[in-house]
């Protein structure tokens, strides 16, 4: 049985992506079968996974609007050791095609089904918005990372997030809870970080991942070699602190009721 996580948060650029890939990657490194799922029209987690989004026959929009299975639409990183359903523009489309279709929060999780034997985890890399195509990630998973900067609008950004989770814990997936949040970006030296770190341990206590990701230059730069920033230079500080965080995801999930 395959647990299936969003990484996930409306505001753009705070790290979802660059988690997305690193965490399949760091779980992957740790023999664990995983499949990570670009829910993205930028299609950033296809191409920082090593898959070209232009040329990809079918992805995970086919997937939605039931033109292709699943399984069709799977194909392998080649650096990641994992498995992906890309996205490129075509998906932008998606969020006005459903909104006419039967279940449309749910067509994600019926299609990812026949799945659930064949991973340890599911990783899905929302886009940047709290939409239609957002709100089938959440209904198809048990749970919710949240990467996030120790900025000060971080805080208030989270809690229309929050929100969110809870309303479709309440009205369309009842398994749905958060996970975590992860700080990522963090520079220590920044007293304003610090703080903002501070007040999330005492606000969200053990909802807070112990790992931190520092920012690193050398996550940055792996997209562009096609390559998850824990291949690309897996000494870096950055590549092992995702390993790390891997190593914590496993151990937390082993806390977590199953479904
Ligand atoms: P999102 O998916 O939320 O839009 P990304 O993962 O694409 O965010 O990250 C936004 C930018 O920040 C990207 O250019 C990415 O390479 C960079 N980035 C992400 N995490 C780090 C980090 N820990 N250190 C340095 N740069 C980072
Ligand atoms: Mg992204």
């Amino acid at each position: 049985m395959s647990r299936l996580f969003c990484i996930a948060n409306q505001k753009g650029g705070v790290g979802k992506t660059t988690t997305a890939v690193n965490l399949a990657a760091g779980l992957a490194a740790q023999q664990q079968r995983v499949l990570l799922i670009d829910l993205d029209p930028q299609g950033n987690a296809t191409m920082g996974s090593g898959v070209d989004k232009r040329t990809l026959p079918r992805t995970v929009y086919h997937v939605l609007l039931g033109l292709a299975t699943a399984g069709e639409a799977v194909v392998r990183s080649p650096g990641g050791a994992y498995d992906l359903i890309g996205a490129n523009r075509e998906l932008a489309g998606a969020e006005v095609e459903l909104v006419s279709l039967e279940n449309r929060e749910q067509r994600l999780r019926d299609a990812l089904a026949p799945l659930d034997d064949a991973y340890d985890f599911t990783l899905i890399d929302c886009p940047p918005a709290l939409s239609l195509l957002t709100l089938n990630g959440l209904c198809a998973v048990q749970g919710v990372i949240i990467p996030m900067q120790c900025e000060y609008f971080a805080l208030e950004g989270l809690t229309d997030l929050v929100n969110t989770i809870k309303r479709v814990h309440a009205g369309l997936n009842q398994e749905l809870e958060l996970i975590g949040l992860l700080r990522v970006m963090f520079d220590p030296r920044m007293t304003l970080q610090q703080q903002v770190s501070d007040q999330l341990e005492s606000h969200f206590g053990d909802k807070v991942f112990r790992t931190i990701i520092p920012r690193n230059v050398r996550l940055a730069e792996a997209p562009s070699h096609g390559l998850p920033g824990v291949v690309f230079d897996r000494n870096a500080r950055g590549a092992q602190a995702y390993v790390s965080f891997g190593a914590e995801v496993i151990e937390r999930v082993k806390t977590m009721r199953v479904a």
